[in-house]
């Protein structure tokens, strides 16, 4: 089986966005030197709206100066390590400002979808490039921030103008509409990895893009809770650097009802390396091997919520799979690695 860890290379984006150097570089930094005792590559999505943005505001501010170039020197850094960057964009950032030492945050512009048209196709080709001119390698994947990627009408257009060849913004079996977030990948094809041609949720095997989705098992929700529950009593972070805090569902009552709606229907719990989730890995890989694709697996983690015990339980998961599983990356499938 092949195994794909995918991050999210992004801070905080709640009312704290955290720091660069606690939400980002220092937990990935113990991440990658984690993998590097195993070999191991992980793909990197990168928030290029956030470096753009971070670019435009910079000459009037030394301490986004500074984030700049601490910024580019990771992800140059990391690419030169071998590790994929790739591109992830948070429409937020193109209208966020920062004032006193602290971003302001747009939620009105969450999704793609919320951005006026012309702005998302430029801000969306220029942050491509910029992310290129600093990994010094060419883009050629994608993951849409907060998977919102099909209520944008011309998604299949924005990805053959920029030589986006393989997509990562499905989450397998999850939807959603609310001001923040808005999909519905509940019929997507049953496996982790297929073509497709102007339409995301349906495999074309003559189609010119591949979807990476996101791994995930369905639970009845109550079998859900209480493994959440369970994950949550015994996990022990030791150490926990994220110094931010995320949006949730933006709101009281947007929370409660997801709350209700996860109460009253299947809850799939998503292959995820952050926090408490990252003991639950040997059991949603077992299970999604066993019931759903036993070919590719897909992780997500985002190093904002990572923490030394999170590390540590990825850690025991590669090596318990290892001798019988390769690692790769998006670039590991342009080049077909994914069939040897
Ligand atoms: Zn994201």
């Amino acid at each position: 089986m092949n195994i794909f860890f995918t991050l999210d290379y992004e801070l905080f984006l709640g009312s704290e966005t955290g720091t660069l150097q606690n939400s980002i570089i220092i937990p990935l930094r113990h991440f990658t030197d984690m993998l590097d005792k195993y070999n191991v590559k992980t793909t990197i999505f990168v928030d290029a709206a956030y470096l753009l943005r971070i670019r435009q505001l910079k000459a009037n501010s030394p301490a986004l100066e500074n984030d700049y170039s601490l910024v580019c020197n990771n992800i140059a850094e990391l690419s030169n390590q071998g590790h994929d960057i790739e591109l992830h964009f948070h429409p937020q950032w193109i209208y966020s400002n920062y004032n006193d030492q602290k971003w302001d945050l747009d939620a009105n512009h969450y999704k793609l979808s919320d951005l006026p048209m012309d702005v998302a196709l430029n801000s969306f080709t220029e942050s491509k490039k910029l992310l290129e001119s600093i990994s010094g390698k060419e883009v050629r994947a994608f993951r849409a921030g907060g998977f919102s990627l099909t209520t944008f009408n011309n998604y299949i257009q924005l990805f053959k103008d920029n030589n986006i060849s393989i997509d990562s913004s499905v989450i397998r079996g999850e939807h959603i509409h609310s001001n923040l977030h808005s999909y519905d990948y509940r019929d997507v094809p049953n496996k982790t990895l297929y073509s497709f041609s102007s339409n995301i949720n349906q495999e074309d095997q003559n189609g010119e893009f591949k979807e990476l989705s996101i791994s995930t098992v369905p639970l009845i929700s109550l079998h859900y809770l209480l493994k959440k529950q369970i994950a949550k009593n015994i996990f022990d972070p030791i150490i926990t650097w994220g110094d931010g805090c995320g949006i949730g569902y933006g709101n009281m009552a947007n929370e409660a009802k997801q709350k209700v709606n996860k109460l009253l229907r299947k809850v799939n719990l998503a292959a995820g390396l952050d926090s408490y989730s990252s003991l639950l890995l040997p059991y949603t890989y077992n299970l999604f091997k066993n019931k759903i694709d036993n070919l590719n697996f897909v992780a997500i983690g985002h190093p904002k919520a990572f923490s030394e015990g999170s590390i540590k339980q990825v850690e025991n998961f590669i090596i318990k799979v290892k001798d019988s599983n390769k690692f790769l990356t998006c670039s590991d499938i342009k080049l077909g690695k994914e069939y040897e």
